[in-house]
């Protein structure tokens, strides 16, 4: 239980109003393991082996327009969105792994769906950099037939609303950013909110009010057993 608790966890309270659970997403995978790291595809295995109902990853784009799973803004010493794919790959993650490809992390999701893949946009230099990358995420999910097995979460409003209006009907979109009401974003038409566990604890009548309206409520990131009891 401790090792648990260790772990770069979040909750997600799921939205049936009357039959709520509590449900765990490794934030980044599980990486908190030998020999892992996160955003590896190693953490992503170990989320699914782990049992967990998600395994998060954040996407960027590389200067030549390939879906990388990396947090960035650097990976080493290299501005993702500034530096082509080849120069990236070159640079092995810390454990000796390379730096996975969004195409690659779907494939290792395929193999166990049972764990969601819950893939964070991250923020892009512009509104039209964002709706190609929330297109092209969008296709290469469509691709591999994840599309009821992958969940969007995303900081920047024009990414939600890019997602709102592209993806398949009832896709999950969570929005991260804390400063919209359940209103707003259930008239956004995400799915949810998935905010910090401070903006929660200094709204917490945003959570009734989100189960009301139909909407999921995701808390990150939860790394103690009071943090986590209070929420559950
Ligand atoms: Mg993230």
């Amino acid at each position: 239980m401790k090792k648990l608790l260790t772990l770069a966890l979040c909750l997600c309270a799921s939205t049936a109003l009357f039959a709520q659970t509590t449900q765990i997403i490794a934030h980044r995978g599980f990486h908190a393991t030998k020999n892992s790291v996160r955003n590896s595809l190693s953490a992503l295995q170990n989320a699914q082996d782990f049992g967990a109902f998600g395994s998060e990853c954040d996407i960027n784009e590389t200067a030549d327009g390939v879906l990388v799973v990396v947090h960035g803004p650097m990976h080493v010493k290299y501005n993702v969105q500034q530096t082509d794919f080849a120069t990236l790959r070159a640079q092995a993650l810390e454990n000796g792994e390379v730096l996975p490809t969004l195409e690659e992390y779907l494939v290792q999701a395929k193999k166990n769906t049972r764990t969601k893949l819950i893939i964070e946009i991250k923020n892009q230099p512009t509104p039209q950099l964002e709706t190609e990358i929330v297109e092209k995420t969008l296709a290469l999910v469509a691709k591999y037939g994840l599309e009821e097995e992958v969940e969007y979460i995303a900081f920047r409003f024009w990414v939600c609303r890019e997602l709102a209006r592209l993806a398949p009907k009832g896709t999950k979109i969570a929005y991260l950013n804390g400063d919209l009401t359940p209103e707003q974003c259930k008239k956004e038409r995400y799915t949810g909110i998935d905010y910090n566990l401070n903006t929660l604890k200094a709204h917490p009548e945003w959570i009734n009010k989100c189960h009301e309206l139909g909407l999921t409520v995701n808390v990150w990131t939860v790394n103690d057993k009071k943090d986590m009891q209070w929420f559950i």
